[in-house]
């Protein structure tokens, strides 16, 4: 077995194993290094929201772009991700409807199928709804959820195709250097030599960083959710939401669950290996008054299950990706708990910036690792609050 490859990725998440696709088609050999199993980390606990509303314009056209690979996984990518369109509604408080209206523009100029509807429309999409606390909703025809593990598992299977190692129980321990640049990593597996890594280590992203001598304003996010057995009289629904006014977000789940996040009280710089196979105490709670107040039947309806997540998040809530510290050395996370759906795109351009030195399909400069040290934080062209408070 060659110890020896042109790129290694730290981290088999949905973002190393995308990068690792995209190198492949280029026709580098990677190395993803991945010291527990594939999906292990905030991939495997991802809500799997595929949506395009976003603030930021980079954001959406990431997102847009990488929504050309869910619809047409097999095609693109080869296996399933587990794409289901459902429709998704963004809905704000009163004071940002003018700042979603604008939003809602630069989602149609990039080409994106977005509309504004009326609360009669959505109670017309979504008959149980309560619709009296807002005036506008975004809506998104296409959109939906897909299955976090499955994306992964096919995105990896299909760089092994194109030459690619997975090496899982592999702890990077050490990011090896010479005169400026990175010549390898040292692991809890021996030693692997590469002039190029990539740091994807979701919410491991700090310590990795500072293997490299790299000091990234990333710490860690954490978030439950819970899933809902939908009450006989209501056993469907069929829309994925992102309910600002209420502070969560909800979508359907196969087998007649309603999957529940809330946006508020995520804790930040907790150990990204706390417990998380059952949310905090407390979170069941809230959670089930937020979608009660939306989806009053809702009552009737019973706990299935609930756990917890970690993610990488950066100092302005938005992706870090690029060069930073020793040549050859590149940060593609801080994904601030809304990377899934942007991973196929992120990969893509982050192989076409190793390898053509600049990303043509989407710039995503304005993502750049080194704007904070610059004091440059990114902002929405028409922003909303911060998505976690
Ligand atoms: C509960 C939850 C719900 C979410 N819902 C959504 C959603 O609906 N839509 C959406 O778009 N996004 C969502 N996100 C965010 C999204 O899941 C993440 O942004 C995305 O999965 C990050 O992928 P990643 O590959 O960067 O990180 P990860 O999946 O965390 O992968 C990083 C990997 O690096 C490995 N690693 C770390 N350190 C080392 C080391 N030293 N050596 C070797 N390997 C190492 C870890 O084991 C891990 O497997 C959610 C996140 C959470 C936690």
């Amino acid at each position: 077995m060659s110890n020896t490859a042109d790129v290694i990725i730290i981290g088999g998440g949905i973002h190393g194993a995308s990068l690792a696709f995209h190198l492949g088609q280029r026709g580098l050999k990677t190395l993803v290094l991945e010291k527990n199993v594939l999906a292990s980390g905030a991939t495997g606990r991802s809500s799997g929201m595929v949506r395009m509303h976003y603030d930021l314009e980079p954001e959406s056209r990431l997102a847009w772009k990488s929504f050309r690979y869910f619809r047409n996984w097999k095609e693109v990518v080869g296996g399933d991700c587990g794409f289901t369109r459902t429709g998704f509604i963004q809905l704000v408080p009163e004071k940002d409807e003018a700042a979603m209206c604008d939003n809602v523009l630069m989602h149609q100029k990039i080409g994106i199928p977005a509309l504004l509807i009326k609360p009669d429309d959505v109670k017309r999409l979504a008959p149980h709804f309560q619709t009296d606390d807002f005036t506008l909703a975004a809506y998104e025809p296409e959109s939906g959820y897909a299955d976090p593990n499955a994306a992964a598992t096919s995105l990896m299977d299909a760089a092994k195709r194109l030459g690619a190692r997975l090496i899982q129980d592999c702890v990077v321990t050490e990011i090896q250097l010479a005169s400026g640049k990175v010549t390898g990593v040292s692991t809890s597996q021996g030693d692997f030599s590469a002039p190029v890594v990539v740091n994807a280590a979701g919410s491991w992203a700090q310590p990795v960083a500072a293997m490299a001598g790299v000091k990234l304003p990333i710490t860690t996010w954490r978030h439950d959710v819970m899933y809902v057995r939908n009450p006989q009289s209501v056993p469907e629904h069929s829309l994925a939401v992102i309910d600002n006014v209420r502070s969560m977000y909800f979508r359907p789940e196969t087998g007649g669950l309603t999957l529940v996040g809330l946006e508020d009280d995520n804790p930040l710089g907790e150990s990204p290996d706390g417990y998380t196979d059952r949310a905090q105490p407390g979170f069941v709670e809230r959670a089930i008054d937020r979608i009660c107040e939306r989806i009053p039947v809702m009552e009737e309806g019973d706990l299935h299950s609930d756990n917890g997540g970690y993610d990488g998040i950066s100092e302005d809530q938005r992706a870090v990706l690029g060069q930073i510290g020793p040549e050859g050395f590149y940060a593609q996370c801080g994904f601030s708990g809304t990377g899934f759906k942007i991973a196929p795109a992120v990969g893509l351009c982050m192989a076409e910036l190793i390898v053509d030195g600049e990303a043509k399909t989407v710039d995503i400069s304005p993502f750049d690792p080194n704007r904070f040290a610059r004091g440059e934080l990114l902002e929405g062209e028409n922003a909303y609050d911060d998505i976690w408070h």
